[in-house]
C-alpha cells in the first residue's frame, strides 16, 4: 500500500511561534503526511500550514548543489525568475570551491576594510544551535556585532519595552493560561490567521466564559467569539491605551498593594495620564469614550486578566511606546505573576524566541546580556577564547543604510530574505546589489539569493536535528525525518566550514555539542539538557531543577530588574511617521495570510498551500470597492511615495474603511516596495503597519 508509512518521526512544525508538535509519517525517505501530536501548545491540533505545508523541501527548484555567480552577470532581481528552469546566472560548484570562494571574499573585505565592513543575518527559521553558531561566527570571526535577524522586523520594539520595564523580553505566561483568565485583551494581533492553534485556546476560553476583548483597527475571525470588539483609528494605539490608564487612575481601579510591592514610578504615570481622558483621546482614537471606560473597567476589575499583542502593536515608529502602555496596564492592575494573568507578545516565526535568546541580536550577547558590559563580555571571551567587540552592532535596516553609505561591503545571509521582507524594497535591493560580496545560504534561489555571489544549499527543518523555542518559552526538539537531497548540508555544518576558513578552531560533530556549549553562556537553559528534551519532548524555561517542570507563569515574587521591581514608562501619543493626506489618503497595512508564511519561500512551494492562495490580492472594505468602481478580482494599483504595485482586489467586510491590507509574500506584487522604512527609535523596527497610499483602478 503506497499510502502506508514505513516509520514515523516526531518533530515540531516549522512555521509559527505556537510550536505545534507533529509526527511525520515517512515511506521510502518521503513524508507521506503529517499528524498533530499531543504537545503542550497544540494537544494534537495543527493548522493548514502544519498539516499540509510539509512538501516544500522536495520542490523541483530545491537547491542541491552550491552555486557560484558567473562572472560579469549583473546583480538584479528578476520577478519573473523561474526556479524550475535551468539557471543562467549561476554555475554549479563543488562544496570545496564554493566554501573557499564564499569565505575568501569575506576575509578579503575584512583584511582590506576592517571588521565593520562585514555583517550577517541569521534566521529564526533555523535551530537554536544554528543561531548560536551564526552569531558566534560574526562576533569571533567577522569581529563585529553586526548580526541581526527577523526579530528586528517583528517584536524588537516589544522586547525593548519588556527589557526596560520588567527586565525580560519573553512572555510572562503561556497562551494556555487563557483557560484560567476572566478577561483577555487581544490587540494588534490576528491569531486565527497568524497563530491558528493558539486561536483555538482563545475560542475555548470564550466558550468557558472568558471575556475576550479585541482591540484592532481591523475586524477578524475571532471577533465572533469576542465579548467586545473595539475598532480604533490606525496608529492611535498610544492615545487609546493612555485613555484606558486615565480611567484606571481616576476611578482608582489600580491595585495599590501590587504596585507598592512590585513596581516603581507609578506616581509619575498617574500624573502623566491625568489629562488623557477618554473624552480628550476619543477623537484621535475614533472610539466612543464610554467604550474606552468599559474596556478599562473590565480589564482592571477582572480577577485574572491577560494581554496578548502582535505586529499591529510592534510594527510602528511608536511600537515600543505601544508595548510600554500595555505593560503599564498590567502593572497598574496587578495582572502578572499569577495563573491566568500576564503579558504575551505572540511570537511570529517558529524560532524567533530561540534565535533571539541565542544571540542573533546586535546589541546583546546570548540571553540578552549587553555587549557593552565588560564583565559579561569577558565571560564570553573566556568561553570562546577570543576578544570581542564592545560596540553594539547595526540592526537590519541600519545595515542596509550602511551598505549604501559604503561601510558594509560584504554579507553572509542565512535563511532570511531581505529582498522581500525589508521595508522600501527598492532601497534594500539596491543595497544587496551593491555589496562587493554576498553569501546566501538557503533552500532555494530566493529573491535575496538572486543577488548572491555564492549560494550554499542548506537544510529544511524536516531534514535535521535541533532545538527550537516557541512563544511560550517551551524548548522543543526537532528531528530529521528524511535525508538531505543531493549535496545539501545541515546549516550548522555550513556555518562551521565558513568559520574554519576564518581560522576558527571549531570541531562540532552534532548539534547536541553546540547545545551543551550554549548552556555555558545562557542561564535560561539551566536544568534543560539535550537528553531531557529527547525524553520529555518539551521543557519550559526558566526551569528550577532537572526533575521539575519549567515555569509556565513567571515573576510571581520579583522581576529580574535591580531591586526586583518593574518600572512604569509613561508615553506620549505621536502621529504616524507618514500620516495620510490629500495625495495619499489611504492607510496601507501589511502582514501574513493563513496559508502563506512570511516571504513565501516555503509555502509558495508547498502545493496545497499555494493552490489555496495562488496570487497576490489586496483586501479593502465594501465601501472602498464601491468608491474605486471596481469588482472583486479586478486589478487595482496601490501607490506610495516609494513605489507602486498592481494586484487583484478582494472585498473584506472586516477591513476598516480608508485602509488596504496587502500580504508581503508575493514577489510579483511585493508589498514592501510600498512600505515606510521609518524606524521606532528604541526597537529599530520599521513602520510596516502604517504607510500613506493611493488606490486606483489599474
Ligand atoms: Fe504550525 Fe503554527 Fe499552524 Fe501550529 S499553528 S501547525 S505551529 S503554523
Amino acid at each position: 500500500d503506497s499510502a502506508v508509512a514505513d516509520h514515523t518521526v516526531d518533530s515540531v512544525c516549522p512555521y509559527c511561534g505556537v510550536g505545534c508538535q507533529l509526527t511525520y509519517h515517512v515511506k521510502d525517505d518521503s513524508i507521506l503526511f503529517v499528524e498533530g501530536r499531543n504537545g503542550p501548545s497544540n494537544q494534537n491540533r495543527l493548522c493548514v500550514k502544519g498539516r499540509f505545508g510539509f512538501d516544500y523541501p522536495r520542490h523541483p527548484s530545491r537547491l542541491t548543489r552550491p552555486l557560484i555567480r558567473k562572472s560579469g552577470v549583473p546583480k538584479r532581481l528578476d520577478p519573473a525568475f523561474d526556479p524550475a528552469q535551468p539557471l543562467t546566472h549561476f554555475r554549479e560548484a563543488s562544496w570545496e570551491e564554493a566554501l573557499d570562494l564564499a569565505s575568501q571574499g569575506l576575509v578579503d573585505l575584512k583584511t582590506a576594510h576592517g571588521p565593520d565592513a562585514l555583517a550577517g543575518f541569521g534566521s529564526a527559521k533555523c535551530s537554536n544551535e544554528e543561531a548560536w553558531l551564526f552569531q558566534k561566527l560574526v562576533r569571533t570571526g567577522f569581529g563585529s556585532n553586526h548580526v541581526d535577524h527577523c526579530t528586528r522586523l517583528c517584536h524588537a520594539s516589544s522586547v525593548a519595552a519588556l527589557m526596560e520595564c520588567i527586565g525580560s523580553g519573553a512572555v510572562t505566561a503561556s497562551f494556555m493560561q487563557v483557560l484560567e483568565s476572566d478577561v483577555v485583551i487581544l490587540t494588534g494581533c490576528n491569531p486565527a490567521v497568524n497563530h491558528p492553534v493558539a486561536a483555538t485556546y482563545f475560542k475555548q476560553a470564550a466558550r468557558n466564559g472568558t471575556k475576550l476583548i479585541i482591540i484592532d483597527p481591523r475586524g477578524q475571525g475571532l471577533s465572533a467569539y469576542a465579548h467586545m470588539s473595539v475598532r480604533f483609528s490606525p496608529g492611535a494605539d498610544v492615545s487609546l491605551f493612555n485613555a484606558m490608564l486615565n480611567v484606571i487612575v481616576t476611578e482608582e481601579l489600580f491595585d495599590q498593594a501590587y504596585i507598592d510591592a512590585h513596581t516603581e514610578g507609578f506616581a509619575a504615570l498617574k500624573a502623566h495620564v491625568v489629562d488623557m481622558t477618554p473624552d480628550a483621546m476619543a477623537p484621535a482614537c475614533g472610539v466612543d469614550p464610554d467604550t474606552i471606560r468599559e474596556v478599562a473597567r473590565l480589564y482592571a476589575r477582572a480577577e485574572r486578566a491577560m494581554i496578548f499583542w502582535g505586529m499591529g502593536i510592534s510594527q510602528h515608529t511608536h511600537g515600543t511606546d505601544n508595548a510600554r502602555c500595555l505593560i503599564s496596564l498590567a502593572l497598574a492592575c496587578g495582572q502578572t505573576g499569577r495563573s491566568g494573568t500576564g503579558l504575551h507578545p505572540l511570537r511570529g516565526q517558529n524560532n524567533v524566541q530561540g534565535a533571539s535568546d541565542a544571540g542573533l541580536i546586535p546589541m546583546v550577547l546570548p540571553d540578552y546580556q549587553p555587549v557593552g558590559d565588560d564583565q559579561i563580555r569577558s565571560a564570553f571571551e573566556e568561553l570562546w577564547n577570543t576578544p570581542l567587540e564592545a560596540r553594539p552592532g547595526l540592526t537590519v535596516v541600519e545595515i542596509m543604510d550602511a551598505i549604501h553609505a559604503g561601510q558594509i561591503k560584504g554579507m553572509y545571509i542565512q535563511g532570511e530574505n531581505p529582498a522581500m521582507s525589508d521595508p522600501d524594497l527598492d532601497h534594500a535591493r539596491a543595497a544587496l546589489a551593491s555589496l562587493e560580496h554576498l553569501v546566501v545560504q538557503d533552500l532555494f534561489v530566493t529573491e535575496t539569493a538572486q543577488y548572491a555571489d555564492v549560494i550554499l544549499p542548506a537544510s529544511a527543518w524536516s531534514e535535521k536535528e535541533g532545538t527550537v523555542t516557541n512563544t511560550n518559552r517551551q524548548v522543543q526538539l526537532g528531528r530529521a525525518a528524511v535525508p538531505l537531497p543531493g549535496e545539501a548540508r545541515p546549516d550548522w555544518w555550513i556555518i562551521q566550514e565558513i568559520a574554519r576558513r576564518f581560522g576558527l578552531d571549531w570541531d562540532y560533530t552534532h548539534p547536541r555539542e553546540v547545545f551543551a556549549e550554549m548552556k555555558q553562556g545562557m542561564p535560561s537553559l539551566d536544568n534543560i539538557t539535550w537528553e531531557r528534551l529527547e525524553r520529555e519532548k518539551s521543557v519550559t524555561y526558566p526551569c528550577p531543577a532537572e526533575d521539575a517542570p519549567g515555569a509556565d507563569v513567571v515573576f510571581s515574587d520579583a522581576f529580574p530588574r535591580a531591586g526586583g521591581k518593574a518600572k512604569f514608562a509613561p508615553t506620549r501619543p505621536l502621529p504616524p511617521d507618514e500620516p495620510v493626506d490629500g495625495d495619499y489618503p489611504t492607510v496601507l497595512t501589511t502582514g501574513r495570510q493563513l496559508e502563506h508564511w512570511h516571504t513565501g519561500s516555503m509555502t509558495r512551494r508547498s502545493q496545497v498551500l499555494d493552490d489555496l492562495e495562488p496570487e497576490a490580492v489586496a483586501s479593502v472594505s465594501p465601501a472602498e470597492l464601491v468608491r474605486l468602481g471596481v469588482s472583486p478580482g479586478e486589478p487595482i494599483t496601490i501607490t506610495t511615495r516609494r513605489g507602486a504595485i498592481t494586484l487583484k482586489v478582494r472585498v473584506d467586510p472586516l477591513m476598516a474603511e480608508g485602509m488596504v491590507f496587502v500580504p508581503f509574500c508575493y514577489v510579483e506584487a511585493a508589498a514592501n516596495l510600498l512600505t515606510n522604512p521609518a524606524l521606532d527609535p528604541y526597537g529599530k523596527i520599521p513602520e510596516f503597519k502604517y504607510a500613506a497610499c493611493r488606490l486606483s483602478p489599474a
